[in-house]
């Protein structure tokens, strides 16, 4: 099983570490315009196989990605001095315009799981893209609040006392400020949170939703004071996607793709739960239940997103 990674920044070159010590796929092939630092890459983490899963790494060109089940899209472009979001946006759909074709005509089966930031966007320019292959949207998947959401369960697993993996929470929309944390849908276990905090006594007022819902939100704008950049948490994310692709696991996880509607925005691409297996997502999203104010955020977020996908094709065109 073949996994390509194109941009081997730090996203990417984690990414590959990750698989490699994860044991995920069989081969791992790195592409980046940086020729060098794609080779690079590649030999560091190939030395760290005898200690990790009998996977083979190299660095090559596109041609190399052929026969990949999963392409992984790190590549994009860091912010200029004084320049806009929007020149960014316009700049990184640049690298898309040619990146995705690229890996399109040697790959033609994969599935993309897109990490370059903004995702929400990168996603919906890259299943654009992806369109003039006759790729459908449902094979182009970003990593979207993947790792929010893991944010989120993580708090309120450590808030409740109860392993994480038994929480059931989601956060939905952008991967950024309009994100939304769906309190009114999170259960532990079977049992809603609120009845289950009020049958073991825990403490579950505004500070409290107002302590984790400000951790979740702003834990990236706190790695990247501290260390520059973040990488660790969104690489085991898109390791942990691509095995479920690589063995059509069909698990329920947030990650964008477009949406023909989403809280009544038309053609959107923000995050929502979905089930994803080896042809990518299943179907329309999973259903879930908001309260009025969660939707009314959801629905501000997803306009913001679609706004953002109008005004780039302006600055574009
Ligand atoms: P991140 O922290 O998101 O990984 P980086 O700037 O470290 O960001 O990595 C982005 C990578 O994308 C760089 O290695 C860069 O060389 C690569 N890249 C930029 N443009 C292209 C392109 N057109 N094709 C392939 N790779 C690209």
């Amino acid at each position: 099983m073949k996994v390509g990674i194109v941009g081997t920044g730090f996203v990417g070159s984690t990414a590959a570490f990750a698989l490699v010590m994860r044991g995920i796929g069989r081969e791992v092939v790195l592409v980046d315009l940086d020729t060098r630092r794609a080779q690079a890459e590649a030999d560091d983490i190939l030395h760290g196989v005898p200690f990790a899963k009998p996977l083979t790494v190299t660095a090559g060109d596109y041609e190399a990605l052929s026969g990949c089940r999963v392409v992984i899209i790190g590549a994009g472009v860091g912010q200029k001095p004084g320049e806009t979001r929007l020149q960014l946006l316009a700049r990184n759909a640049e690298v898309f315009r040619q990146v995705i074709p690229s890996v399109l005509r040697h790959a033609p089966r994969a599935v993309l799981i897109i990490a370059t930031n903004p995702v929400d966007i990168m996603t919906h320019l890259a299943a654009e893209y992806a369109r003039d292959f006759d790729v459908p949207s449902r094979r182009v998947i970003g990593s979207g609040t993947m790792l929010d959401t893991a944010r989120f369960r993580t708090l309120l697993g450590r808030h409740v006392g109860i392993d994480a993996r038994h929480v059931h929470a989601y956060v939905v929309g952008e991967h950024g400020d309009s994100e939304v944390l769906a309190w009114s849908a999170v259960r532990v276990g079977a049992a809603a949170l609120p009845d289950f905090a009020r049958d073991r006594g825990i403490s579950l007022g505004e500070s409290d939703r107002e302590k984790i819902d400000d951790a979740v939100r702003n834990a990236a704008y706190r790695i990247i004071e501290g260390k520059s950049a973040t990488y660790y948490g969104v690489a085991s994310a898109l390791a942990y996607m691509t095995n479920v692709v690589l063995h059509d696991q069909r698990s329920l996880m947030t990650v964008c793709t477009p949406q023909p509607r989403i809280a009544d925005v038309e053609d959107v691409t923000v995050s929502m739960p979905h089930v994803v297996g080896g042809d990518g997502v299943i179907g329309e999203h999973h259903p879930l239940q908001l309260d009025e104010r969660e939707q009314e955020a959801l629905q501000a977020s997803a306009t913001l997103i679609r706004k953002l996908a109008d005004d780039l094709a302006g600055e574009v065109n």
